[in-house]
């Protein structure tokens, strides 16, 4: 039987950049130790009080269908926590809970555009980006945020693209980049978005993630609120990603369609995962701060190690679990040199071109492993890359 051009035209064909993630895995199957910088995962799980929760509510019976749009406490707590963090008045009536932020990002995109209109987003992207948007039946157009603007993207270049279209995607703080959009970027996107009349879809679900600056949700820029879709998880935050709990934050006239929508495609999110992500979110910025911890403290690892290397450059981490290495003096492309490390030294990293051109040359590195073991491949990475240089 034909299926559909929408379901297997998704990625758009070639590789999904996921090559040597793949191949890392085959590796350990076959009982070779890597060490995987790949995945944007934390090495700690979910908090056992969190788990606590989860199970004493789904053994006091909340198993049921739960409400579609999200249990009233939990858009309760979300608006609260919005508002704390960005001033905006918010309510329960801007907020609908998703199963994470990738039902979001999806629902999100169904709500802004119609089938065949152009969406809008930032290279170097979250992997999924592209295909979600066609998924949702636009059409996703790229801008490039490039290295030499420190990969902030330009207000120039987004209005050359904004032609016909009809949302514009942003994720602060970044995936993969760790880079945090500065003021001067958001205002000039919210420009933007005013005067091409863009929703704006912003992707937040790193703001637990900030080690240099101020994370900035545009949704408070002037005129913002009512063209805004924040994308929320307690994935990144919580430690929570296989727990699939996250949010859309949005105007009032937006959420009622998001919850019908809801109620056609997911039907909401399990009651007992529900309260879990309301015991979580009621503990307040220390849990939030305990989870992003070890990220912190790699930076500070990756600062001390890189320092003073001609073959790898660090673009400053400001943000999320990631750090972007440019590598573009070894001469390779970040594929050749991710496939070249794997094979050398047994490390698995992202090449730059998994997540668009504008980060071809670079890595991105996940810093999600152990103190020590992460400090050992990071020296290992920048002699192998040493190596490369000299011998070019
Ligand atoms: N946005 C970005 C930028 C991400 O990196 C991720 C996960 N890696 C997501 C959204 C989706 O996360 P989840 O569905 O687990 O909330």
């Amino acid at each position: 039987m034909q299926l559909s051009a929408r379901i297997t035209g998704l990625t758009g064909g070639g590789s999904d950049g996921w090559d040597v993630f793949n191949r890392a895995r085959e590796m350990i199957a076959a009982g070779t130790p890597v060490t995987e910088l790949t995945i944007g995962e934390h090495d700690i799980r979910t908090d056992p009080s969190i788990l606590e929760e989860m199970n004493r509510a789904a053994a006091a019976g909340h198993t049921g269908y739960a409400t579609v749009a999200g249990i009233p406490a939990l858009r309760d707590a979300i608006a609260k926590r919005t508002e704390a963090r960005t001033g905006v008045p918010t309510t329960r009536a801007n907020v609908v809970v998703t199963p994470g932020g990738q039902a979001a990002l999806f629902a999100a995109h169904t709500a802004a555009c119609n089938p065949g209109d152009t969406a809008l987003f930032i290279d170097p992207y979250y992997a999924t980006y592209p295909g979600t948007i066609r998924g949702a039946g636009a059409c996703p157009r790229a801008i490039a945020a490039r290295p030499e603007h420190g990969f902030q993207p330009r207000a120039a270049d987004i209005n050359a693209a904004a032609k016909g279209a009809r949302s514009l995607m942003i994720n602060t703080p970044n995936n993969p980049t760790g880079v945090v959009y500065s003021q001067g970027t958001l205002t000039e996107i919210a420009e933007v978005a005013r005067a091409r009349d863009l929703w704006l879809i912003s992707d937040e679900v790193y703001d637990t993630q900030v080690w240099r600056g101020r994370h900035i949700s545009p949704r408070c820029l002037p005129g913002m609120a009512e063209r805004t879709l924040v994308i929320g998880s307690m994935s990144k935050s919580h430690a929570m990603t296989g727990s699939r709990i996250g949010w859309i934050v949005g105007p009032e006239d937006a959420i009622g369609p998001l919850i019908t929508l809801s109620t056609h495609t997911t039907y909401g999110v399990p009651g007992y995962i529900q309260d879990a992500a309301l015991y979580a979110l009621r503990q307040g910025r220390a849990l939030e701060e305990t989870v992003a911890a070890p990220f912190l403290r790699r930076r500070a690892i990756a600062e001390r190690v890189l320092r003073g290397s001609n073959a790898v450059a660090v673009v400053p981490c400001d943000g999320a679990m990631y750090l972007m290495l440019d590598i573009r003096a070894t001469g390779l492309s970040g594929e050749a040199f991710a496939d070249a490390l794997l094979d050398a030294e047994q490390i698995a990293v992202m090449p730059g071109e998994s997540f668009g051109r504008a980060a071809a040359g670079h890595l991105r590195v996940a810093m999600t492993v152990a103190d020590d073991a992460f400090e050992a491949a990071l020296s290992r990475l920048v002699a192998f890359a040493e190596r490369i240089r000299h011998a070019a």
